[in-house]
């Protein structure tokens, strides 16, 4: 009799055990200077089939621009939101993915936008003090999680979506410029002076 409760009770433990383990799994750690940030990021996006939803401070990484572009090009509905220290910054990737074009968005509600995160079809959360930046990746102390859960990724999901109400679509530095009134007016209503 006691025998077998002491037998239940280690069979439960081993079961919690096994659950722990399990969960870790879900869950990968890269720590910067030089820990593989950059990569582990470029194979998740390499990996994205549908959806790939991100929010970023600094954005120069060009590898990780370049798997954006391409998850795009094959069909990922792929969008941004960025800081508006990305408008004029020197470097910024902002550029490259609204050329690309990838639907890219200053949200300019807050002190700063300081969130990165990506969201990787409603399943794959990568996030952490790690910009997708080479200063990140080279020089920096920083972490980046890679969690695979998708309860948690619809949390930021929905915060991605949040933000996105607010921020305005970003035109590029040689894009489109805003409309504006100080035009001639026409009978076809307000011109925007050349420029
Ligand atoms: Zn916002």
């Amino acid at each position: 009799m006691i025998w077998a409760m002491q037998t239940r009770v280690v069979s439960i433990l081993l079961a919690l055990a096994a659950f722990t383990a399990a969960a870790v799994d879900n869950i990968e750690v890269y720590f910067s200077p030089k820990g593989g940030a950059t990569e582990a990021i470029v194979k998740e996006l390499n990996n994205a089939r549908d959806e790939v939803l991100v929010a970023a401070y600094t954005f120069t990484s060009a590898p990780i621009a370049a798997a954006l572009k391409e998850a795009h090009g094959r069909g990922v509905k792929v969008s941004a939101i960025l800081d508006r220290s990305n408008e004029t910054a020197k470097y910024s990737s902002a550029t490259f993915l609204t050329n690309s074009g990838i639907l890219t968005l200053i949200d300019s509600k807050h002190a700063i936008q300081h969130s990165k995160y990506m969201v990787i079809d409603r399943g794959v959360v990568i996030t952490g003090s790690f910009n997708f930046s080479n200063a990140a990746e080279k020089s920096n102390a920083e972490n980046l999680l890679v969690i695979r859960d998708r309860r948690l990724a619809e949390k930021y999901r929905e915060n991605w979506n949040e933000h996105s109400k607010h921020a305005t679509t970003y035109r590029g530095k040689s894009g489109v410029p805003p409309p504006t009134t100080k035009g001639k007016a026409t009978k076809a209503g307000i011109v925007a002076p050349a420029r």
